[in-house]
C-alpha cells in the first residue's frame, strides 16, 4: 500500500522523526565520559517527567520487567499485596505477584471502572495488623480505557494510617496524563518506553522513593538482575551494571527535550483534545464505551464495544486491509467484543481524523450497526466549533 502506514493502538505509540534520527547516531562506549554525560542527563530528565526527586532505574526491559522488578525489591516471600481488578493489565500484575510467592489479594472489579479508592480504604482499615505491604494500582487501564484517581487512593490509605507501599502502574499514562509521583506520595512508580514517551519498545522505570528504598534494604524475594542497590550505585557514577541499551537511551533525552519544549500541560491538554474528539465520534456512531464512568474515561485511549453479535477482530481487519489503519484489540474477556483507539504520543488533528474516518468507514464495510457522523462530531470539537456541535445535538 502507498503512503504511511496508521498505527492507532495504544502503544507502542508512533515515534516523533526527531527520536528516530537522535537514535541514528554511532553506539559509543557505555563505560565513557560521554556516556556519563548521558546518563546524568537523562536522570535529570526523568525525574521532571516523573514529578520525583529520588531515583528512576531504567531497565533494558519491557513494562513487565518494571511490575516484576517493584516487587521483588521491596517485598518478601508471602507477604499480602492488595491489587484491584481493572482490567486485563491489572490482572496480569496480579497474576505475576502470585507466581513470585506473594499473597496477592483482588478487590473484583467489572472491567469498567477504575481502582475503588473507598474499598481499598476500607481493607485498610480492617488490616489493623498491617500485614498488607502494598497496594498496586494500574493509572490508566489499558485494556478498558478508564483511569484510576491515584490522589484519591494516596488519601484512602493516609486516612486509614496505614504503612503499606503504594506501587502505581503507569506504563500507559507516563507523560499523557498528569502524573506526580512525589506529591501523590507513590513509592514504586512503573512505567515504560513505548506509549506516551514516544519511544521504542525495550525500556522500562522504576521511581523509587525513600520508603521504598528503605524496605528494599530487608525485602527477601530473590533479584539480581532487577535489583536496585547495584543500578543506583553505578548510575550515581554515570554508569550500569549491565549493558545498557545505549542507543535508545539517546531517544529518551530527545523525546524528554521535546516534551520540555511543548510542556507539560500542553501535552496533557492536547490527550485530553483528542479524547474528547474520539468519544464525541462514538456518541455520533451510537457505539457504547467500555469504560462506564465519564469522569475516569482516559484521554490516552478509548475502547469502544461493538454490539452484541457483531465481531470487533472482523471491524480491525477490514480497517487493516482496506485503510492501512491499525486499531487496538479486545484483551482478555473483551477479546473480539471491543476494539481500541489509541490517541497518545506524537499525533495531531489531522492524524486522529485519518482513523476516526477509517474507523467509520469499516464500521460500515462490516455491517455494525452505527448511525454515520462520527467524523463530522470529532472535527466539531478540533475545530472548536460549539455552534456546529449545539445545533446538532452533539455538545
Ligand atoms: N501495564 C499496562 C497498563 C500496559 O498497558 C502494558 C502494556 O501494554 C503493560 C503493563 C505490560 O507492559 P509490556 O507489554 O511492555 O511488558
Amino acid at each position: 500500500m502507498s503512503g504511511r502506514h496508521h498505527l492507532f493502538i495504544p502503544g507502542p505509540s508512533n515515534l516523533p522523526d526527531r527520536v528516530l534520527r537522535a537514535m541514528d547516531r554511532p553506539t559509543i562506549d557505555h563505560r565513557g565520559p560521554t556516556f556519563r554525560a548521558l546518563t546524568f542527563e537523562m536522570q535529570r530528565r526523568l525525574r521532571w517527567v516523573f514529578g520525583c526527586a529520588g531515583p528512576v532505574i531504567t531497565y533494558p526491559a519491557s513494562g513487565s520487567g518494571a511490575w516484576e522488578a517493584a516487587m521483588v525489591n521491596t517485598l518478601s516471600p508471602g507477604d499480602k499485596v492488595l491489587m484491584c481488578e481493572t482490567g486485563q493489565f491489572a490482572t496480569l500484575w496480579h497474576d505475576i505477584a502470585g507466581r513470585l510467592g506473594l499473597e496477592a489479594e483482588l478487590i473484583a472489579g467489572d472491567w469498567r471502572h477504575g481502582a475503588d479508592a473507598e474499598a481499598i480504604g476500607a481493607q485498610l482499615q480492617a488490616d489493623t495488623g498491617h500485614t498488607i505491604k502494598a497496594v498496586c494500582v494500574v493509572h490508566n487501564e489499558t485494556s478498558t480505557g478508564c483511569t484510576s484517581d491515584i490522589a484519591a487512593v494516596r488519601r484512602a490509605m493516609d486516612a486509614a494510617g496505614h504503612p503499606a507501599l503504594l506501587m502505581v502502574d503507569t506504563i500507559s499514562s507516563l507523560g499523557s496524563l498528569p502524573y506526580r509521583a512525589d506529591d501523590w506520595g507513590v513509592d514504586v512508580t512503573i512505567a515504560g518506553s513505548q506509549k506516551g514517551l514516544m519511544l521504542p519498545p525495550g525500556l522500562s522505570f522504576n521511581a523509587v522513593s525513600p520508603k521504598a528504598l528503605a524496605a528494599s534494604e530487608t525485602a527477601k524475594l530473590p533479584k539480581s538482575y532487577w535489583a536496585w542497590q547495584p543500578m543506583i550505585a553505578l548510575n550515581e557514577k554515570g554508569f550500569f551494571p549491565y549493558t545498557p541499551a545505549t542507543n535508545t537511551l539517546y531517544g529518551v533525552i530527545e523525546a524528554l527535550k521535546m516534551m520540555e519544549e511543548e510542556g507539560l500541560d500542553a501535552i496533557f491538554a492536547r490527550h485530553a483534545r483528542h479524547a474528547a474528539a474520539t468519544r464525541a465520534a462514538a456518541a455520533a456512531w451510537g457505539l457504547e464505551l467500555q469504560c462506564a464512568d465519564p469522569a475516569q474515561a482516559s484521554d490516552v485511549l478509548t475502547t469502544l464495544r461493538v454490539p452484541e453479535g457483531h465481531s470487533a477482530d472482523a471491524l480491525r481487519a477490514t480497517a487493516l486491509e482496506r485503510f492501512d489503519l491499525s486499531l487496538g484489540n479486545g484483551l482478555g474477556r473483551l477479546a473480539d467484543k471491543v476494539f481500541r483507539i489509541g490517541h497518545l504520543g506524537d499525533l495531531n488533528d489531522l492524524s486522529l481524523m485519518s482513523a476516526i474516518s477509517g474507523v467509520e468507514m469499516s464500521l460500515g464495510l462490516v455491517g455494525i450497526p452505527h448511525r454515520k457522523g462520527g467524523v463530522l462530531a470529532a472535527m466539531d470539537v478540533l475545530a472548536g466549533a460549539p455552534e456546529a456541535m449545539a445545533e446538532r445535538g452533539a455538545a
